[in-house]
């Protein structure tokens, strides 16, 4: 086993938020977590239900760039993708099986598009910075889903 899994690709895909599994939040289902995500940048019913039919994760990110954000949105988002992995890995068996086989190994999302606070970007201007929020929630979900199995 790996120590370390710095790059969501490949046989790491169902670590990152556009990789498979339908996710329920608070009774409405999401193709992916990405589409839950983003949904919860709004606490309109409409608009939540408009993200969940959209077809692609990519879609659903290029969308909520144009979401009127909810209040202490900036402070909420750990918590809310929290609660949208959690839900993920506890309603998809395989994917829980997946992320207990990682084991101990390091999770981090390293990236290219300048991501420093869900993952870790590698460009020269931002390298050694990330912040690594949903590599230590992908942690701490398998901490607890890991007592369970
Ligand atoms: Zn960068």
């Amino acid at each position: 086993m790996a120590k370390e899994i710095t790059q969501f690709t490949g046989e790491w895909r169902f670590l990152s938020n556009f990789g498979p599994g339908r996710v329920i939040v608070s009774s409405t289902e999401y193709p992916t977590r990405e589409h839950a995500y983003q949904a919860h940048k709004s606490l309109d019913r409409a608009v939540r239900l408009e993200v969940a039919s959209l077809a692609t994760p990519g879609e659903a990110k290029r969308f909520g760039r144009r979401i009127a954000l909810r209040p202490n949105w900036d402070r909420d988002r750990k918590r809310i993708m929290l609660a949208v992995v959690m839900a993920a890995f506890t309603q998809n068996q395989d994917l829980a099986g997946q992320l207990v086989a990682t084991e101990d190994a390091y999770l981090e999302e390293g990236n290219h598009w300048h991501d420093n606070y869900w993952g870790a970007c590698r460009c020269a201007a931002h390298a050694g910075d990330g912040l690594n929020y949903l590599g230590r929630i992908l942690m701490m979900a398998r901490d607890l889903i890991r007592v369970d199995e």
